[in-house]
């Protein structure tokens, strides 16, 4: 996705900077936890199509990495 778009892309519901995560093909709000999805290259900013994240996937976004034992598994 063109880096362009995504400086001028924010969030619909609290025009918030997003988050792109290329893996994933999603754009996030931190601030209200949603993920918009991005289908073929276009970024579908609308709140009914955005995804929950869950509070793990919230915890990797703030880089706190918890040291406890067993939180989640690993890739090996
Ligand atoms: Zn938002």
């Amino acid at each position: 996705m063109d880096k362009k778009l995504l400086d001028i892309l924010v969030c619909p519901v609290c025009k918030g900077d997003l988050i792109y995560r290329k893996d994933e093909q999603e754009l996030i709000c931190k601030a209200d936890r949603l993920a918009y999805p991005i289908r073929e290259d276009i970024p579908v900013m609308l709140e009914s199509e955005a995804r929950r994240l869950s509070l793990e996937e919230y915890d990797a976004l703030q880089g706190k990495h918890s040291a406890g034992p067993a939180a989640h598994g690993d890739s090996v």
